[in-house]
């Protein structure tokens, strides 16, 4: 998503002074970039009318983004048989590439992508969930990175930039893995960890908490949205908080962790101290447990296990339905806490949550106080429309983001 910030508050404003600030400058070349990349190769009075800059000011950004090397004119094609035939941009980063390595309680994927977000090449591997271990899972997490980087290589493409997406949360600088109850994880430190197994790891390295990226991911596809809650479940149960369009990690950068909302004070004491966290009463493992799949789960994985799961509940199996709506019902209450504490327009829901939307949205409604009548302040309830897709899609578009920060540098890195 480009956001139309300009620093004169007003789009149209003044090319000359637009050249004045560095700040303003920058913006604004980002703002052309972001163009190229969002809508592919477009004339100078495409960018100017997607942009909101003069048409004075694009001459002058897109001269000084084709001088860096970072976008080049391609071959003037006619516009419909008439008038004169216009001399379209794009962007000429065509020999960089992004790696995405993601890591979740089933699997390690690594996607190639180009900076305009197609993806390229795409490699995952199961890594058997050794709980407490953290050693084995970043063998199988730096093997998929070499064999991406080996893919990046024989494209001949260079790798620019490497994001690592966890389902845990990342706290510090350097960024670590705080803990995750998933994997019996305590501190761990991924980056470092892939460093050691893949000596002159290329490009820049960040370590990233996945919801948040599947968060905006899905933000951006719902128009006329500025305050949501995400909610997701697959590996584990996590969330984000988006309020006034932007992402909100709060004091510590734990907003969000929507899996440790103590539920039931009578349940289950969890790893992290208390008791009937929302993970532990509503989380994968519980539920794949109580329908009959604990052995699935086991042999063939997470993945497996909820496709299963998701099947019978289709099909109208009695023990799969059972134990989802089970499930269903705590989820619906910690939504009723959010709406309450949040007020947010929407809710979407994520991971294979996101085919059983429905469900939870039932039990949502069962569940409503009485004094809220229908359209009043709650939020209403969707299934994310990219489903497990979601991190991957969220983290190609900040990696593309934050390499078109600085436009001019692109072909340095
Ligand atoms: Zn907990």
């Amino acid at each position: 998503m480009v956001t139309h910030a300009h620093a004169s508050g007003s789009p149209g404003f003044d090319s000359s002074h637009s050249l004045v600030s560095g700040d303003v400058r920058r913006h604004n070349l980002e703002l052309v970039a972001g163009h190229l990349v969002e809508h592919g190769p477009s004339s100078r009075s495409q960018i100017a009318e997607g942009t909101g800059l003069t048409r004075g000011a694009v001459t002058a950004l897109t001269r000084l983004l084709v001088d860096a090397g970072t976008i080049r004119e391609v071959e003037p094609v006619s516009a419909g048989g008439k008038g004169r035939p216009q001399t379209l941009l794009e962007l000429a980063a065509n020999d960089v590439a992004l790696v995405i390595l993601q890591l979740d309680a089933d699997e390690a994927t690594a996607v190639v992508a180009s900076l305009a977000g197609d993806v390229l090449f795409r490699t995952a591997d199961h890594h058997g969930r050794p709980m407490g271990d953290p050693e084995p899972v970043l063998d199988v997490l730096a093997t998929v990175l070499e064999r991406a980087v080996a893919a990046a290589g024989g494209m001949q493409r260079r790798v620019v930039d490497v994001t690592v997406v966890v389902f845990a949360p990342v706290l510090g600088d350097p960024p670590v893995v705080f803990g995750d109850s998933d994997m019996g994880w305590g501190e761990v430190d991924v980056l470092g960890g892939l460093r050691k197994r893949v000596p002159g790891l290329p490009g820049s390295v960040s370590l990233h908490s996945d919801a948040g990226f599947a968060a905006m991911a899905e933000f951006d596809l719902i128009p006329g949205i500025r305050d949501m809650v995400y909610l997701k479940s697959n590996s584990g149960i996590g969330g984000a908080i988006i309020l006034g369009g932007r992402l909100r990690t709060g004091a510590h950068g734990l907003a969000g962790g929507f899996g440790h909302l103590p539920m039931d004070h009578l349940g289950e004491r969890c790893v992290c101290g208390q008791r009937g966290c929302l993970v532990l009463v509503a989380g994968p493992d519980v539920v794949l447990k109580s329908a009959g799949l604990g052995e699935e789960l086991e042999t063939a994985g997470l993945g497996s296990a909820l496709g299963d799961l998701t099947d019978r509940i289709a099909r109208g199996d009695a023990r799969a339905v059972e134990s989802f709506d089970a499930a269903a019902d705590w989820v619906a209450r910690a939504l009723h806490v959010l709406s309450r504490t949040l007020d947010p327009q929407t809710v979407v829901l994520g991971g294979y949550w996101s085919v059983l939307a429905d469900r939870i949205e039932r039990s949502f409604a069962e569940h409503a106080p009485v004094s809220a009548s229908p359209g009043s302040y709650l939020p209403t309830i969707r299934a994310g429309q990219l489903e497990n897709e979601a991190t991957l899609v969220g983290a190609i578009r900040e990696s593309r983001k934050r390499l078109l920060h600085e436009p001019l540098e692109v072909r340095l890195i």
